[in-house]
């Protein structure tokens, strides 16, 4: 298996901190007790699942007692959504965006089918929100307003508070999908008008599999996994104890490295953004330069590719990512890209780096190197280079070089 290499995919996961496996390693040897039971051994598991909640309400500015722990982010959109719909069955209007992750998208589509009417609002070029949009589409039949807080492909940060605001004026519950936002831009629940923030762990250096949802006290909430009396009846099923350790112990890094690492992975990613669009040409930055977060840079390399690009930095040991998913065989392009109407060129060719606190500047600085080489043996392979009518003609027939 392939251990070293050059990991700039960190919007897909990350590497688990080492201070998070030494945190979890004990309850997955000696303190294996269930935190439910009435005897000791499983009750003092149950100290350490409360000192995990307060360290991620801290990340948060949220209160303990307004912390789930869930199996995902997924999990955490999933119940979110479904939560404020059931507290509010009279009404039957739902507001999200055409560039939210599946785990909010998918389950939006399927309440499509099941009677409730979705408002998908758009995004500029920039990848923004247009917030008179939002206010044309708010009713009193509006149950929910849910929002990613960053987008996970270009970094685009969205205007919470303002979204947050307006949702309120109208009676709506609002959620946020922060779980690309959770450690890269600080915040606080207290003074915040989000209701329920979804977060996860293996997005902020804790292993995969477990991630938090933030209810606001007074909020009604009815669970999703629905079982035993864990988490105050708000989500069944046996606590993953060494997974709640290790997202409380990742959040606490966060909190700690917060500011230096968010400074330091934005001069990174800006050294190798400048320097790519400046020494290839044709590509461009996708998103928007400012209101975004600092460790996702995504460029449009024009006439190629994107999963060409990848499968030449995966030989070089370079993880990247493309942000389309490749379904069936056919390559659609991303539907956050799609939905910033970018031109066919630059859909298709589109790479996104996402950088982590690992991240070196002599990992970038290899990246530099073999990047223009790569786009270089790419274009002159396509023979429609320059050429956007010939291009897209070649790709309408279906003709792939
Ligand atoms: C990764 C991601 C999710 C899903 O989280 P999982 O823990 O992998 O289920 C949801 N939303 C966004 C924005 C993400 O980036």
């Amino acid at each position: 298996m392939q251990k070293n290499c050059i990991f700039l995919d960190n919007n897909a996961t990350t590497k688990v901190d080492l201070e998070v496996v030494e945190a979890m390693l004990p309850y997955l040897t000696d303190y294996y007790g269930n935190p439910s039971s009435m005897h000791t051994f499983g009750g003092q598991v149950g100290k350490s699942i409360n000192e995990a909640r307060r360290q991620v309400a801290a990340l948060i500015g949220a209160d303990e007692s307004e912390i789930i722990f869930t199996s995902c982010g997924t999990e955490g959109d999933n119940s979110a959504i479904r939560a404020a719909l059931l507290a509010q069955p009279e009404k039957r209007h739902i507001i999200t965006t055409q560039v939210e992750h599946p785990a909010v998208l998918n389950v939006c589509k399927q309440l499509e089918t099941q009677g409730y009417s979705v408002t998908y609002l758009s995004v500029n070029l920039q990848g923004q929100l247009d917030l008179d949009e939002l206010e044309a589409s708010l009713t009193g039949n509006t149950a929910l307003v849910t929002i990613m807080y960053a987008n996970n492909e270009t970094g685009v940060v969205f205007p919470i508070e303002q979204i947050g605001l307006r949702s309120k004026e109208h009676g709506a519950l609002f959620h946020v999908d922060a779980v690309q936002a959770v450690g890269k831009i600080s915040m606080n629940m207290k003074t915040s008008t989000v209701d329920m923030l979804t977060l996860s762990g293996h997005k902020l250096h804790a292993p995969k599999g477990i991630g938090a949802l933030y209810v606001r006290r007074g909020v009604r909430f009815r669970p999703f996994i629905i079982g035993g009396q864990q988490e105050r009846g708000r989500r069944g099923g046996t606590h993953n104890v060494p997974g709640i350790v290790a997202l409380g112990k990742a959040a606490e890094l966060e909190m700690l490295h917060l500011e230096e690492a968010t400074t330091r992975e934005k001069r990174l990613r800006d050294r190798l953004e400048r320097t790519l669009i400046t020494t290839i040409p044709d590509c461009e930055v996708n998103g928007h330069p400012t209101q975004r977060l600092p460790n996702t840079t995504n460029i449009g390399f024009k006439y190629i590719e994107g999963e060409a690009i990848l499968l030449s930095l995966n030989q070089y040991g370079i993880c990247a990512s493309s942000g389309s998913a490749c379904t069936s065989g056919s390559l659609e392009p991303s539907h956050v890209l799609r939905a910033m109407g970018l031109p066919y060129t630059t859909l298709h060719g589109s790479i996104r780096f996402s950088l982590s606190r690992y991240t070196t500047d002599a990992e970038i600085d290899e990246v530099l190197a073999i990047m223009p080489g790569i786009v270089e043996r790419l274009r002159a392979l396509s023979p429609f280079r320059s050429d956007d009518a010939g291009w897209l003609k070649e790709r309408e027939l279906g003709v792939r070089s």
